[in-house]
């Protein structure tokens, strides 16, 4: 027993010493629940460049950030990749992730889209915005995503759970800019509108859409995309709402270095690379995204949506307002 024992204590030593030798470890851990079709490209490229290996798990964001609060300092991951603001500030709050002071990730990133402490940063943008069909609807009809609670649209309106996360930030970002009283209202106004029962998908909603189920709808521009660049001559297009006011709900894809990253200042240099032009460039194209960097510019699918005023409304928001927006929409009857 003693014996094995002994022998176990040798081998974790020999396994530190390994871990520790510097010159010879050269490689990052990332987790990531953006699947590896969209990474992988982008990975690939720092990995030719800097002879940097990069292995990555991938899976919900839930279990990840479960897998890092069970591994705390014995974990071999440096960086977590995930969607939505909502779960990175989850992240952030669970004390998953490390304050990172970096000038170059303050200066590609604009401020509302990373964490005030450095926690986290957006490298892709998605907006949540008015889908509606072009043979059925006038964009003049449309205006702001509270005004989808009007008269007109009764029986005409398409909405996804209020389960997804996506949904829960569009909520609290609109309680952030509108008030607890005043968003709830919308959110029954939406509810009475309702075609049909809440789908559990952008894509299933869009299809319903073009199938005549119903004229307006709120989806990610992604989603939205993936239709066009399949079917160039889809019936519907996307709506920028509230542009005389606090502008359209963005969202992010983003990073942050773990808590107990084994290679931390490695893990800085690769968030700075994904935040500079040829990775930003890649990253939103392969998603039909924004970069989040504003120098770089989107693709030619996207650009051709138009520009429009998004949202400033610090994302952090989504994360500190992600339980009230819950209960709000519980309230309303929003399933
Ligand atoms: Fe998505």
């Amino acid at each position: 027993m003693i014996g094995n024992l002994r022998r176990m204590a040798w081998v974790v030593i020999a396994l530190a010493a390994l871990a520790g030798c510097a010159p010879t470890d050269s490689s990052l851990v990332v987790y990531s629940s953006r699947n590896e079709e969209l990474i992988k490209p982008v990975f690939d490229i720092y990995s030719e460049m800097t002879g940097v290996e990069i292995s990555y798990v991938t899976d919900d964001a839930g279990p990840l950030v479960e897998r890092l609060r069970a591994e705390g300092a014995n974990t071999p991951a440096d960086l977590l990749l995930t969607v939505d603001a909502g779960n990175l500030w989850y992240a952030a709050e669970q004390d998953i992730l490390r304050s990172v002071d970096s000038a170059t990730l303050q200066r590609n990133i604009p401020a509302y889209l990373r964490d005030e402490a450095g926690r986290w940063f957006g490298l892709s943008l998605r907006a949540r915005t008015i889908v509606y069909s072009k043979d059925r609807v006038d964009p003049g009809e449309l205006s702001t995503y509270a005004a989808l609670g009007d008269e007109k649209w009764r029986g005409r309106l398409c909405l996804r759970t209020s389960r997804k996360v996506y949904n829960q930030s569009l909520v609290a970002m609109l309680i952030a800019q509108d008030g607890e009283a005043r968003t709830e209202q919308t959110v029954r106004s939406w509810v009475d509108n309702l075609a049909t029962d809440v789908f559990s998908n952008d894509t299933a909603l869009m299809q319903a859409m073009v199938a005549g189920q119903c004229d307006v709808g709120i989806v990610n521009s992604y989603y939205f995309g993936r239709l066009q660049e399949k079917n160039p001559e889809i019936a519907l297009a996307l709506f920028w709402p509230d542009q005389q006011s606090s502008g359209v709900h963005v969202n992010v894809s983003g990073a942050g270095v773990t808590r107990h990253a084994p290679h931390a200042e490695k893990a800085i240099a690769f968030l700075e690379w994904l935040s500079t032009d040829v990775p930003q460039r890649i990253f939103a194209e392969r998603n039909h995204e924004y970069p989040a960097n504003p120098a770089v510019d989107p693709d030619p699918l996207v650009s051709a949506w138009g520009e429009f005023k998004a949202s400033e409304t610090p994302l952090s928001k989504a994360g500190e307002l992600q339980s009230a927006a819950v209960r709000l929409m519980d309230r309303a009857g929003y399933r």
